[in-house]
């Protein structure tokens, strides 16, 4: 009855147990402040909950317009960047999508769930993209894929290497879902490319995972026909009045991504050598301590394949990383660096 591809794909694996300290899922380690929950109960209270939100969602989109300073025309808001990802491998022109690996893993998902073929063009030693090698394949590409800063490396991209790849006029979404911790993003480039989708996410900086909202923003022309293909309805009137409230208190969200940025930096000295850079709210790390991290109650990401015997450590709050910390010490201790 199943069909043999959807048979092909893998269940998804659920961690579950009683673990402490969870640094996994690149989540925010902050919660909203009980006002801020009051506020969003507030305006829930006001909000019809029998008649369906805004078909294209118009309100939110307005919001998140004027955080950035442009029109709604050029903002659409999905469930999660993830519900996003899979309008945009189908939206453009073109006989496959480019992706650049070990990166998100969700472009070439939602690709392949729409028999949509991938082009690897693999990040080099440092990770960083080769714009040169990706304009070539973008010729016959619907659109080509690059995070920045890239899941799960942590660096931001080179400007120039993307800027290589925008001039071949094919659509490019840069993935931003991690950009508020890197402090420099391609906002300033959606004037000149009408070609280019930023794609990003209140999951992250806004720490609203649970919520599920991420946002696109691009030319008129590129969300007008995204919204002739996404399913109505899909952002719903819970995550409008959180992102509504949230939005009205940008301060906060600053200082914790300030704070983030910092732990993040002190976990990555106390590692040396084994860390990576990052401009994101994690650090890519060599070392094979997955199963050691775990059996001392701390979740960690366990990557394969090029980085088999490397994990991903999302940065937590101060006393998880701290723990975090302990725990490598005490790995490095044992492995003999
Ligand atoms: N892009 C990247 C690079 C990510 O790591 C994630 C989340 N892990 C997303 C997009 C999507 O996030 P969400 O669906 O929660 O908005």
């Amino acid at each position: 009855m199943i069909r043999d591809e959807v048979k092909a794909f893998k269940p998804y694996r659920v961690i579950e147990g009683n673990y402490r300290i969870w640094l996994d899922k690149n989540e925010s380690p902050y919660d909203l402040p009980e006002e801020l929950k009051e506020e969003i109960f507030e305006e829930l209270k006001r909000t019809p909950f029998n008649r369906y939100p805004h078909i294209t969602s118009m309100p939110v989109r307005e919001e998140i317009g004027d955080f950035y300073g442009l029109p709604a025309e050029n903002v659409a808001v999905g469930k999660g960047g993830d519900e996003l990802i899979n309008y945009l491998v189908r939206l453009f022109e073109g006989d496959y999508i480019v992706t650049t690996p070990p990166t998100f893993g969700m472009y070439s998902f939602y690709a392949r769930l729409n028999g949509i073929p991938v082009v690897e063009v693999p990040l080099g030693e440092d990770f960083t993209i080769d714009g040169d090698l990706i304009a070539e394949k973008a010729k016959k590409a619907s659109a080509v894929f690059i995070a920045s800063p890239n899941n799960p490396t942590g660096n931001l991209q080179p400007l120039e290497e993307v800027l290589k790849v925008l001039e071949t006029g094919r659509a490019v979404v840069v993935d931003e879902a991690y950009v508020e911790f890197a402090g420099k993003d391609l906002l300033g480039l959606l004037d000149e490319y009408p070609n280019l989708v930023l794609l990003r996410t209140f999951s992250k900086a806004f720490g609203l995972a649970g919520a599920r909202i991420g946002y696109a923003l691009a030319s008129e022309e590129i969300i007008d026909a995204l919204y002739r293909i996404k399913s109505p309805f899909s952002v719903d009137i819970f995550a409008q009045a959180v992102v509504k409230v949230v939005l009205r208190h940008p301060g906060l969200f600053r200082e914790r991504v300030r704070e983030i940025v910092k732990e993040r930096e002190r976990v990555r000295r106390s590692l040396g050598e084994l860390a990576y850079p990052s401009d994101a709210n994690f650090l890519l790390v060599k070392a094979d301590a997955h199963s050691f991290l775990l059996e001392r109650g701390i979740v960690v990401r366990k990557l394969s394949g090029r980085l088999k015997g490397h994990i991903r450590v999302t940065i937590g709050r101060r006393e998880e990383n701290d723990a975090f910390i302990a725990a490598m010490e005490e790995w490095k201790d044992v492995a003999g660096i």
